[in-house]
């Protein structure tokens, strides 16, 4: 897929403020640091993507874009550590926990990891969540320039190992890099499939 056109649509403090239904939804969510702002400027093609989404105010928002005027990339806002020591694991954001049971047009959720990390409980636990919730997922490892391929290899080896439990069949695994900018291709290719089968 070629992405002609990428356009900031509107930021959403809850499910209410999220635009009209009418375009299937792809989301990206991490934890802080993962690398989603270098992945979606990497994505799109523009370095000022997600720009919009590091400005002060627009962090915890869910900020939506139109791409080719067709489907909606979604950056949720990034999880962090503090959040979910909290009892209930699955209300780190409420808007974003909402944005994730009950909006009908989100197709799938890219859900980013750290390559260069073990897994981390962090992680684990969010994407089990999304299994539990049957809500459908990709994983995708990023940062992979920063350690030896063997390291990453292993390390998604691990991650696979910790959720084989929880998810029926193995997820579809995907890796990039935004600094040495690999696997964008592969990326736009699970997207366009994604678009293409609604
Ligand atoms: P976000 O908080 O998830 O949006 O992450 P950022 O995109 O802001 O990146 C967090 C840090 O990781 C920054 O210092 C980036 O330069 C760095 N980073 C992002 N992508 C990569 C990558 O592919 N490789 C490496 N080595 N560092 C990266």
């Amino acid at each position: 897929m070629k992405i002609s056109s990428a356009i900031f649509d509107c930021s959403a403090s809850d499910l209410d403020s999220c635009p009209d239904e009418s375009l299937p939804e792809f989301a990206f969510i991490g934890r802080s640091n993962v690398g989603k702002s270098s992945l979606l400027n990497f994505l799109a093609g523009k370095r000022e993507l997600a720009r919009v989404s590091r400005t002060p105010g627009f962090t915890k928002l869910i900020n939506f874009f139109t791409i080719n005027e067709s489907w909606r990339l979604v950056d949720l806002p990034g999880y962090g550590f503090a959040e979910v020591a909290r009892q209930d694991k699955a209300r780190f954001n409420e808007a974003v926990n909402e944005y994730l049971m009950q909006r009908p047009n989100l197709h799938c959720i890219f859900a980013l990891i750290d390559s260069g990390l073990p897994p981390q409980k962090i992680d684990v636990e969010f994407v089990e969540w999304l299994a539990s919730n049957s809500i459908p997922f990709v994983l995708v490892f990023t940062k992979t320039d920063k350690v030896g391929a063997a390291r990453v290899q292993a390390n998604i080896a691990a991650f696979k190992e910790h959720i084989s439990e929880c998810c029926g069949l193995p997820p579809t695994i995907l890796t990039c890099s935004a600094t040495a900018r690999l696997g964008r291709g592969e990326l736009l290719a699970v997207l366009k499939e994604a678009v293409a089968r609604d």
